[in-house]
């Protein structure tokens, strides 16, 4: 690949995106300052005020909490988990630039999540056709038909089949795509007895799942009642793969996030025909879990565009079970969590075909909030007759308290507790002293579980980007007096990119002994190599991995903070009558001195380990030695 061009095919696609916006389609970004600042909350730590700063100026992101921060290729690595070449693509894509074919990546290359995402597409369509217009198709329309969904729905979220053929699919992909790659894709399986594939979905009515951006990633498959083997499951999803991870999916997310994002309400149901029946029926603000309770990547997700969550969970013990499992996970959440349970055993779509949609509405605008159906599930199990019964329910509210971290001294704790002396007839002082003593327990064995999980990690081996990672982690929480120097001369050289020339004179990269501040000096040593100067954007252009990127933007921050701009420039106005005293040669001079003791106190060691035999060396050595120890002594009792 050609170097250059690529470098500016990246400066390209950097230029036609704009950060605040392409940040802005995955979560709600507030303007703070008119706009010189957009703040949210973070979608890489568990965050509860808005801790995430966009800086539209500098077109870069920085969390204060988590330290993540770079530029739009980072945001969407991180985000989005790809590589670097998937990132480029994708903002490319998004930018409409057609890749240039030095940039395209050759076949040898990692990534294949664009062809696996080209392959469920064709395979949509595929399924999609033959449920539309085939004779074949006839029996999945007429099952669709009877289930209720109206031929809208079918064309909008392209409802497919696929027939009852093992190989269908896979004589329809041939010379087009791979086994490899379909299989990557989970379209297909590998036959028991290993000779060859067979099609994963037969005889099914097939729902297209979605990821948050709208890209078909799995496939949910739904027998044909009348099919011939009785055995076959019922419903069946894709496996999990390179693109479909079902914990972090929200189900339908990608057409209901304007009226979640008009509602502030999102409704998440257990399954996706129940959440395209809810849509269906005019609750376009609903989502579905994909047959796993709902997991805190759902609920980080979702908090971003909703302020309230209702879960809408069957009648039946097994929706319950579900439920009440997820309860505690959210209770410190910012977020107002609700529980919907349908009466009479009935699930979503059985409820609204019995009783319409405005039952439903009434349901979800009475849903109780989390700790609410806890408290009338435990009473209603243990009822309050004896005071055994009030204070084993006192527990199990007190519990959901304990184990929600954050929860702790907050207002949400005050309105929790408030309410418990009255209904369980217990005073106020007893429900505090209880709470105080169950927190103190769970405390303890937190951290002895705690001091077990930590011997665990550090008796794994570290990978060198581990490493790094924890690096530029321990950096950023303190630094040593090295680590300010050399922190210093990069504020500068990112302040003041056209300095290199002068650092250059005085320093090597060699100078440098913090390991990833040596990686970043490196990286604008090579800029400068190749003509350029090491300006924030080049710099980040060239760094690949998003960690060292956060770092750039963190220490171009400090340096703003530290008002290195205004130092340089007030040290240029003075340069004739006092340059030496300026910001740069300071820093320069700190750097070179160290450099120089550090080699005294080698040669003091030297000499000291293996004394040499004085009467054997020549004038001129004794004399260099002298003169250096007498400098290094001066230099020294001038620092203190
Ligand atoms: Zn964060």
């Amino acid at each position: 690949m050609n170097g250059n061009s690529s470098a500016e095919f990246k400066e390209l696609v950097r230029s036609r995106t704009d950060i605040v916006q392409l940040i802005g389609e995955t979560l709600t970004l507030q303007p703070q300052q008119g706009g010189k600042i957009y703040k949210g909350l973070c979608p890489f730590h568990e965050d509860h005020n808005p801790s995430f700063q966009v800086n539209p100026e500098r077109q870069s992101y920085k969390c204060w909490v988590c330290s993540e921060g770079g530029d739009c290729f980072s945001f969407v690595m991180k985000h989005d988990n790809l590589g670097f070449p998937e990132a480029l693509e994708f903002l490319a894509h998004r930018a409409h630039l057609e890749l240039p074919t030095q940039v395209r990546r050759g076949p040898a290359e990692s990534s294949h999540k664009p062809k696996l995402f080209e392959a469920l597409a064709w395979a949509e369509q595929e399924f999609h056709d033959c449920l539309m217009s085939t004779a074949a198709g006839e029996r999945a329309r007429r099952y669709l038909q009877e289930r209720g969904f109206t031929q809208a729905t079918i064309s909008r979220c392209k409802f497919g089949y696929s027939p009852d053929d093992r190989e269908w699919l896979l004589r329809r992909a041939r010379n087009r795509f791979d086994e490899q790659l379909l299989s990557g894709a989970r379209l297909i399986t590998e036959r028991s007895d290993g000779n060859g594939y067979k099609d994963r979905f037969v005889d099914r009515v097939l729902f297209p799942i979605q990821d948050e951006r709208g890209r078909t990633v799995a496939f949910g498959g739904r027998i044909l009642p009348d099919h011939p083997w009785k055995e076959a499951p019922k419903y069946l999803n894709s496996d999990e793969s390179l693109v479909f991870h079902k914990s972090e999916l929200c189900f339908g997310l990608h057409w209901a996030r304007e009226a979640i994002k008009k509602t502030r309400i999102v409704l998440v149901t257990e399954g996706y025909t129940d959440c395209l029946m809810l849509q269906q029926a005019g609750l376009t603000n609903t989502v579905a879990t994909l047959g796993t309770a709902l997991t805190e990547s759902h609920v980080t997700l979702l908090k971003r565009i909703a302020n309230t969550v209702v879960l809408i969970y069957d009648g039946d013990q097994a929706g319950k079970d579900a439920s009440e499992r997820a309860l505690s996970k959210f209770l410190a959440q910012d977020v107002d969590l609700r529980i919907l349970t349908l009466p009479g055993d009935l699930d979503p779509d059985e409820f609204l075909q019995q009783h319409g949609r405005s039952a439903m509405q009434h349901l979800i605008d009475s849903a109780p909030e989390v700790a609410e159906y806890e408290l009338r599930a435990l009473l209603t199990r243990y009822g309050t007759g004896t005071l055994d019964a009030r204070l084993r329910i006192l527990d199990g509210m007190l519990q959901l308290l304990i184990v929600s971290s954050g929860i702790a001294g907050t207002v949400k704790e005050d309105l929790l507790i408030g309410r418990l002396p009255q209904r369980l007839g217990l005073s106020e002082s007893d429900v505090r002293k209880r709470l105080k003593d169950l927190r103190g327990q769970h405390r303890d064995r937190a951290i002895r579980s705690l001091g077990r999980k930590v011997a665990a990690i550090e008796s794994t081996r570290e990978t060198a980007q581990d490493l790094r990672k924890r690096g530029i982690l321990l950096l950023q929480q303190s630094q040593s007096k090295d680590d300010l120097l050399e922190c210093e001369l990069l504020q500068v050289l990112l302040t003041s990119p056209c300095m290199i020339d002068v650092v250059r004179r005085d320093i090597g990269t060699d100078d440098f002994r913090n390991e990833v501040l040596k990686e970043l000096l490196t990286c604008c040593f090579d800029l400068n190599d190749e003509g350029w100067h090491p300006e924030f954007d080049k710099l980040l252009s060239r760094l690949e991995c998003s960690d060292l990127k956060g770092l750039v933007v963190w220490i171009d921050e400090q340096a703003r903070n530290k008002r290195v701009a205004e130092r340089l420039a007030m040290d240029d106005s003075e340069q004739d009558s006092n340059f030496s005293g300026g910001l740069l040669r300071q820093v320069l001079d700190g750097l070179k001195w160290r450099r120089k003791s550090e080699t005294h106190r080698k040669i003091q060691d030297r000499l000291i380990a293996r004394p040499p035999d004085v009467s054997k060396l020549t004038p001129e050595t004794l004399d260099v030695l002298h003169r250096a120890h007498q400098y290094h002594q001066q230099r020294s009792s001038k620092k203190k």
